[in-house]
């Protein structure tokens, strides 16, 4: 059994007056939010200017601490001032934007001074009102309705949702859920709850713990799995991509803004739009829904499951790329195995960033220089296996950790130049760190002894 904490989230349904105390509670967050990042601004700027003039360091203006508390703090003395109307709102709308600004100059200090890893944390920049709207509460009274289909938010009052919240509400009374604290945020177009519980789970272990599966996200289909199983899109995926498409050959021909000319957007174009956004939302929350209902059955079913490491942000860039939402896909999948594998005790191997997954063979261990997205089906030349290109590369990702278990997660790298794009080469499997192909045995097997024997 471990302690977890896991976010529920509701759609909820407010009437108008409801909406507009959400609103005023994520506008105030906004403006708590503002207002100390405009001081912690002005003190670093009069500091900078004093260092220039050749003041003394303990004759300059002193510097702002820039925790929560003492933003906190500084907040309470100034608000009568600034904010008269702050009684409007609870003190926690408040609270949570300064706490919000305390994390956002942490990381940035973080991020200049190496603490922190990962892409470079810039400097916090005031929030516009066409952001996401949310607000945090972490005391009051905030909790669930007894009938399962309200909750009960501080100064907003019992707002109805859109869905019943019994999966919460079970582990509420079973007392294997402690809700910690609630956020509400509107994104695209409605508005939700977010819970932050404490739980306890209790997961039984994967049904096969000694079965391996790698998974390939597909072009056509969601994923496409070493064991030949091909999982099919969601099903309305279909449907509002048509829509989508449609909507968008709309759009083209109503009139849009234009900057050089300052033309403002028909009422026609702008109703477009706001039905593209609405689809959007649609399709990528039938997406997640697929990929989450594939990773719970991954982590139930398997004692490992073997992904690709993408890079995932230069993918989605490369707009001339088949496999973009394979890439988008990607990496929710992995954050999703990620976590839930953690609860069942499944272990989750991510092949290398270089790992050639889709060009070797699954059979022989041949591997080609250059395999175009355009060729679905993997033919070899040596051993003349043709497969399906994904089920192919899901049946490779598998074998890197077929026979060797609870070893390292990094495997070969393979920085073989592409090649000429029209002429398919083909190399032998690699074998050595450096990447380049042994030239001794002609078709060597890409076993799971080849693969861990070079990591460092
Ligand atoms: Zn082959």
């Amino acid at each position: 059994m471990s302690t977890v904490i896991q976010a529920y989230r509701f759609a909820l349904d407010p009437t108008p007056s409801q909406e507009s105390t959400l609103r005023s509670h994520c506008g105030a967050q906004r403006f708590a939010y503002n207002w100390g990042l405009a001081r912690v601004k002005a003190v670093m700027n009069q500091r900078e200017a004093e260092a220039s003039y050749g003041v003394p360091e303990d004759e300059r203006t002193p510097a702002l601490s820039w925790s929560a508390y003492s933003l906190r703090k500084d907040w309470n003395q100034a608000k009568f001032e600034v904010a008269p109307w702050w009684g409007e709102n609870s003190k926690e709308a408040y609270s949570s934007g300064l706490a919000n600004l305390a994390t956002a100059l942490k990381n940035w200090g973080d991020s200049r001074s190496g603490k922190r890893k990962g892409r470079k944390a810039g400097f916090p920049v005031f929030k516009g009102k066409r952001g996401v709207l949310s607000c945090r509460f972490t005391t009051g009274a905030f909790g669930l309705a007894a009938d399962r289909r309200h909750v009960k938010l501080p100064r907003i009052g019992v707002v109805r949702t859109c869905e019943n919240t019994r999966k919460l509400a079970r582990g509420i009374e079973q007392g294997t859920a402690r809700i910690r604290s609630v956020t509400v945020s509107m994104r695209g177009g409605r508005w939700f709850v977010s819970f932050s519980v404490e739980v306890e789970r209790n997961d039984s272990a994967p049904r096969n713990p000694d079965s391996v599966v790698g998974v390939d996200l597909g072009v056509t289909s969601l994923a496409v799995l070493s064991t030949g199983e091909v999982i099919a899109n969601p099903r309305h995926l279909e449907v509002a991509l048509r829509e989508l498409r449609r909507l968008s050959r709309q759009a083209a021909r109503r009139q849009g803004p234009d900057r050089r000319t300052r033309r403002t957007p028909s009422r026609r174009w702008l109703k477009t739009q706001t039905r593209i956004q609405r689809l959007h939302t649609r399709v990528a929350d039938a997406r997640r829904d697929g990929l989450h209902k594939l990773s719970t059955r991954l982590v139930r079913e398997h004692g490992a499951v073997v992904i690709e490491d993408l890079n995932v942000t230069g993918m989605t860039k490369n707009r001339r790329l088949a496999r973009h939402s394979a890439g988008v896909g990607m990496g929710e999948l992995r954050r999703q195995i990620g976590y839930k594998a953690a609860w069942s005790g499944v272990r989750v191997h991510v092949a290398d960033r270089f790992y050639p997954s889709s060009k070797i063979c699954s059979g022989c261990g041949a591997v080609k220089a250059k395999l175009r997205l355009s060729e679905r089906v993997y033919r070899c030349e040596h051993c003349g296996m043709a497969l399906d290109r994904d089920r192919n590369a899901a049946r490779n990702l598998a074998a890197l950790v077929q026979q060797g278990p609870s070893s390292a997660s990094c495997v070969v790298r393979l920085n073989e130049p592409d090649g000429n794009p029209h002429k398919t080469r083909t190399t032998r499997a690699a074998g050595t760190a450096t990447g380049r192909p042994t030239r001794s045995t002609p078709h060597r097997k890409v076993t799971a002894h080849d693969t861990f024997s070079h990591v460092s």
